[in-house]
């Protein structure tokens, strides 16, 4: 590649992924924009929080500058904690264990890892700005094409616009996602209620996959506590970057077939809220608690899908990243961390190639050949969770909610 510095990437979607290359790229001297369909940095509530896994932290420690890595990491919440499966009444079938070592599986809030990615590429980031096509031609070899009727110039295009990618048919023309029987209706709701905890002892570092008699239903929940308040940290570390309000909070996840939500309640968030509490009347008091002492405006749909493994990349030095290609079922929390991952690769392969003088579609291509496999393992991983969890098959299913609960003790007696 040509040290020269009219090398220039525009990425498409200001989300995890694309965030996170163009900290990479930015740190590495290379002249990096983002477009983003959305028409400013907060308009959604970005709501909820990720687990950072291994692979999320190591790309996150290559790509952002020290003193947003370390935000990152005194925002979040303690490391390490459980993972439990339960009966729907809360009787414990068996728990993983996560590490709590320092740099280990944490978890953090959303919207103040999107801040964090945000910090410091201030006229980097273009709002309202769709792209629609990526064609080739102008000064730098390729053009990324906006709904609004304009085009920027770059010699790598990256599409990292998420699950509904604009830019997947004509990059990847063989890998549409495909439809799963799931969904969930995702909420939020406080913490802390009359300076109380509503998350017993008990369950304090837990996330907790309560699974329904019923196959094919489930709850999720887990309390999402911040280490340090943004507001202090982002004073400290990255100030003049904006700071959410760090309430600590529960986030929860109603997991349902499809069939569940029909279409006229998908369109309302009153009406998904509504649906939730109907569908978790048979769940223990504290998930029906949780459910109706939820932030409405918070309450999301989200319908699971699995990528398709891509056989042909179809516009040369153009490529993409994420959900856009990899979209999996939130089971095992890989899809963020997988996201993540894929920036820090392609963009230690971009600067690289830069510093060798290796040809940028060679360059591309090996970031192709290491993500694919990898993401791939972690879509088939999580469709396989997805379907052990919540599928129909009739013995695993009695034995996680019949065999294993009646072998533990009750962890959240019901008042
Ligand atoms: C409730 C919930 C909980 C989750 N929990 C976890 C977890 O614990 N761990 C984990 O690893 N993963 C988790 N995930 C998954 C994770 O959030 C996604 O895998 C991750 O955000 C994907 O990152 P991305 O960069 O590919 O896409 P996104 O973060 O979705 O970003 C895509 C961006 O592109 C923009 N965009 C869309 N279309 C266009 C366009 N045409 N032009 C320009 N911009 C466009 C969007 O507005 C968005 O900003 C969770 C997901 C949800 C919904």
């Amino acid at each position: 590649m040509n040290a020269s510095s009219d090398f220039s990437v525009a990425i498409a979607g200001a989300g995890l992924s694309g965030l996170c290359l163009a900290q990479y790229l930015m740190r590495a001297g290379i002249d990096v924009h983002v477009y983003e369909r959305d028409s400013g940095p907060f308009v959604r509530r970005q709501g909820y929080r990720i687990i950072l896994n291994r692979y999320g932290l190591e790309a996150l420690r290559e790509s952002l500058p020290r003193p947003l890595y370390r935000l990152a990491l005194t925002t979040g919440d303690e490391p390490g904690g459980h993972l439990r499966f339960t009966d729907s009444r809360l009787r414990d079938a068996f728990t993983v264990n996560l590490k709590d070592e320092p740099h280990a599986t944490r978890q953090v809030d959303r919207l103040t890892l999107r801040s964090i990615l945000q910090s410091g590429l201030d006229g980097r980031i273009h709002y309202g700005r769709a792209a629609v096509a990526v064609d080739s031609g102008g000064p730098a070899g390729l053009r990324l094409r906006f709904a609004d009727g304009g085009a920027a110039p770059a010699t790598v295009v990256v599409g990292a616009d998420g699950v509904g990618s604009a830019l997947r048919r004509q990059i990847m023309p063989d890998a549409e996602p495909a439809n799963t029987p799931m969904v969930g209706i995702y909420g939020r709701s406080p913490l802390w209620r009359n300076g109380a905890s509503v998350i017993p002892e008990a369950l304090r570092t837990s996330g907790v996959l309560a699974i329904a008699d019923r196959p094919g239903r489930a709850f999720f929940f887990t309390s999402m506590r911040f280490g340090e308040s943004p507001q202090q940290a982002f004073a400290r570390l990255a100030p003049g970057s904006y700071a959410p309000t760090g309430d600590d909070y529960v986030m929860w996840a109603l997991l349902l077939r499809q069939e569940e939500v029909p279409i006229d309640v998908r369109g309302s968030l009153r009406a998904l809220w509504k649906q939730a509490a109907v569908m978790s009347t048979d769940f223990h008091p504290l998930i029906r608690r949780l459910v109706d002492t939820a932030e409405l405006d918070a309450t999301v749909l989200n319908v699971f899908a699995t990528g398709q493994r891509p056989h042909r990349w179809a516009v040369p030095r153009a490529t993409m990243m994420g959900d856009a290609v990899h979209v999996m079922p939130p089971f095992g929390a890989h899809g963020g961390n997988t996201a993540l991952r894929d920036a820090a690769l392609l963009g230690h392969k971009l600067v690289a190639a830069r510093e060798n003088g290796t040809p940028v579609e060679e360059a591309i291509a090996g970031y192709q050949d290491e993500m694919v496999p990898y993401a791939f393992r972690a879509v088939d991983t999580a469709a396989r969770l997805m379907r052990r969890l919540t599928g129909g098959a009739a013995a695993p299913h009695w034995v996680l909610t019949r065999v294993l609960p009646r072998l533990h003790r009750v962890t959240v007696p019901e008042a």
